[in-house]
């Protein structure tokens, strides 16, 4: 018994990358929720759930695997970025996602944002503008599960009429203006959170409410997300 003790901390020390690569860093999600999350004000339960069981260490480049729950955002290539898990969580508890949702993304990006929303609604619709992105993704979500996520390579402005309306929006790209095209694909009732303002400055994250015909919107808190841009331009 001694021995097979010794020879499986032998093991650990020889190669700490083996042991480690079976941990699934729950322990790290559950301390970046309390600490990150809930800490700062977060208390929808779906969301705090969700951000506890998506792998974000699954949707960040394999370097940043160690980053991956740290309280930033992190490079994912193609001068994109994974947003922190804070805004993340934010995002996802104003559009107040429930079972039975129909949700548009704008921005892929890694998946992370797909992943979250697609632990509590029926389905996510995401659109992602940079190709070997959206691929990625499409990828990760598909081998973590997510068969509720439908990913599509294109330009987000103009939404993804064949399956509008949606009951919840969020655009994790900064736009110059709200694109119409979304409000009008958003349902009654239904929210959208997009942050907007000029791409090189601070912008404003904003929750846009459609009620009937009429389009309420209010500013959250300022945010710095990259540029949404456009096909062609
Ligand atoms: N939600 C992502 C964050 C991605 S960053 C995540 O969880 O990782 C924003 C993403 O929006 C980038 O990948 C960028 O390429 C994409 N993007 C920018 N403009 C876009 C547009 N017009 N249509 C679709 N995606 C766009």
């Amino acid at each position: 018994m001694k021995t097979i003790v010794s020879a499986l901390l032998f093991c650990f020390f020889l190669f700490p990358g083996l042991v480690t690569a079976q941990n699934d860093y729950q322990n790290e999600r559950n301390r970046m929720v309390d600490r990150q999350i809930a800490n700062r004000g977060i208390s929808d339960e779906a969301t705090l759930e969700a951000m506890r069981t998506v792998k974000r260490h699954l949707f960040v480049p394999a370097p940043r695997i160690s980053q991956a729950y740290d309280d930033s955002p992190l490079p994912i290539g193609y001068g994109q970025t994974i947003s922190q898990p804070y805004i993340v969580a934010l995002m996802t508890e104003l559009v107040e996602p429930r079972p039975g949702m129909r949700v548009l993304e704008i921005g892929t990006g890694s998946g992370y944002q797909a992943a979250v929303l697609a632990e509590i609604v029926d389905t996510v619709y995401t659109i992602e503008i940079v190709e070997q992105l959206g691929m990625t993704a499409a990828g990760v979500l598909e081998e973590s599960g997510y068969s509720n996520v439908l990913v599509k390579l294109a330009d987000g402005y103009h939404g993804w009429e064949e399956y509008a309306p949606f009951d919840a929006i969020v655009v994790t790209a900064a736009a110059e203006h709200i694109p119409p095209p979304l409000i009008q694909q958003l349902a009654p009732g239904g929210k959208m959170i997009i942050p907007v303002g000029s791409p090189y400055f601070t912008q404003n994250l904003m929750l846009v409410e459609k009620d009937g015909d009429s389009v309420r919107s209010r500013n959250i808190l300022p945010v710095r997300f990259v540029p949404f841009t456009r096909a062609g331009q």
